[in-house]
């Protein structure tokens, strides 16, 4: 097929960074091939969303910026040439109608993933991008300074610009297994440490697996370090066989795994996060006032799901079938506090392979923001998840991978016409 003969951009990985650099740099009129290891393409993007595809978010450019702290900024250069109206306006395009949900969150309106997946396809397709599929890239070949190809299968693949995009190291079923690190490692690149990012929590409270399944919407999270207040979430959780998921905890996540090394970290949930303390004490007087002889457990049925009833009486030290006109202010006071401050102590997280994002990566001061050119290599472009940066879920992750493989595909192919 000629494809071991000189092309112009070599992509390494079809995921969806690399699905569009791959198209952009041949929409722009180079000769392109894709290298994909799985016998797929876009197994991660498929699935994320729950399979329904949150590809973007509606926020402003504020809000993307700080929904990948700290180091958001590097990503002003590629939003400033590619952003989410950008992304939008592309996929409606290419026949994928979008939908704006709660939380500024975009989907395309048949709800499936797949369907990102088939446009990009045809993207790359118009502008001919040839595709070798189960072609693992093992090395970048260098001369002088700069890359003159990859090699795949032992094989050697001639082109004057590579684009490395290969994802982080969670899923791996998905193809993403962390080569790309080790592929900028051997280049001398320095790698982040790689940890996973939006990642459910283990805990330590053996009543937990009790709960599994049982969801609460509408309550705070908040992080403590040793005692110390840190970040704090306003949402939905969910408790699993393990300790906490869902959106608020996935948020908290990436902070709360970098403190797991240092010292104690709990996560405190306010179950009643609209009402101040004395609010909550004088629902609390009401309600046992007006149920003098129900026991506490069914009054707090009305402020509580009714699963979470028994554990929360328990750690109050109230027993459940206690009549309301006999509890005392102590027991009370105990109640209202345990409202708004329900602890669990966080034992670890779940493994890399489960993270929904891989923290950590290639080091951004490497990269020039502009054209996401390897400032160590010349003609290596870096776009995606291999680069460190990680943002919260919204479809904040999979604009970054789109707009970073945008700009790199772009600056691939201006680097052949230059
Ligand atoms: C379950 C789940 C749900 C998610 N949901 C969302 C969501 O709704 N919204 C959102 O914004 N983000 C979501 N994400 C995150 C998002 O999917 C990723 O951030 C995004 O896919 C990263 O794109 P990428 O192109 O950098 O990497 P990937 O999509 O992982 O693609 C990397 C590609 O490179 C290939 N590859 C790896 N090594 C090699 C090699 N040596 N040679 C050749 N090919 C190679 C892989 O096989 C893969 O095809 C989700 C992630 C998961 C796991």
């Amino acid at each position: 097929m000629g494809m071991t003969q000189n092309q112009d951009v070599i992509v390494i990985g079809g995921g969806a960074s690399g699905l569009m650099a791959a198209g952009r740099a041949a929409e722009l009129g180079a000769r392109v091939l894709l290298l994909e290891k799985m016998p797929r393409l876009g197994l991660k993007l498929g699935l994320t969303g729950k399979g329904r595809g949150n590809l973007t978010n509606q926020g402003d450019i504020q809000t993307f910026i700080q929904s990948y702290a700290p180091d958001g900024k590097f990503l002003r250069n590629c939003f400033a040439r590619f952003f989410s109206q950008d992304l939008m306006a592309f996929f409606e395009t290419l026949g994928v109608p979008l939908t704006v949900e709660r939380g500024q969150r975009v989907f395309p309106v048949s709800d499936r993933a797949l369907d990102l997946v088939s446009a990009l396809l045809r993207y790359g397709q118009q502008g001919g991008v040839r595709i070798a599929k189960e072609h693992p890239v093992e090395k970048i070949e260098m001369e002088d300074g700069a890359v003159k190809g990859v090699r795949s299968h032992g094989r050697f693949f001639e082109s004057q610009a590579v684009v490395l995009a290969t994802g982080g190291a969670s899923y791996p079923q998905t193809g993403s297994t962390g080569d790309g690190y080790r592929l900028a490692r051997s280049l001398g690149h320095t790698i982040i440490p790689v940890r996973p990012y939006l990642i459910p929590l283990v805990t330590g409270e053996d009543w937990v697996p009790g709960l599994q399944g049982l969801s609460l919407k509408n309550v705070r999270a908040t992080l403590y370090f040793k005692g110390v207040k840190d970040q704090s979430e306003f949402g939905e959780m969910i408790f699993t066989h393990y300790g906490l998921s869902g959106p608020i905890i996935l948020t908290l996540s990436g902070r709360a795994v970098d403190g797991l090394p240092k010292g104690k970290v709990e996560v405190s949930l306010n179950l009643k996060p609209a009402l101040t303390a004395e609010q909550i004490d004088l629902r609390l007087r009401r309600e046992f006032q007006e149920n003098p002889l129900k026991g506490a457990g069914s009054v707090l049925k009305n402020l509580l799901p009714s699963r979470m009833v028994p554990v929360f009486l328990l750690r109050a030290d109230v027993p459940a079938d206690k009549k309301s006109n006999q509890i005392t202010s102590g027991e009370r006071t105990r109640i209202k506090n345990l409202l708004s401050d329900f602890r669990l102590t966080i034992q670890g997280h779940r493994p890399l392979d489960e993270a929904i994002v891989t923290a950590g990566g290639i080091s951004l001061r490497e990269v020039d923001p502009r054209t996401l050119e390897s400032k160590k290599i010349k003609n290596l472009f870096l776009c995606g998840e291999v680069l460190d940066i990680q943002g919260r879920t919204g479809g904040f992750n999979l604009q970054a991978a789109f707009s970073t493989g945008w700009v790199a595909g772009s600056q691939a192919a201006q680097g052949i016409r230059a």
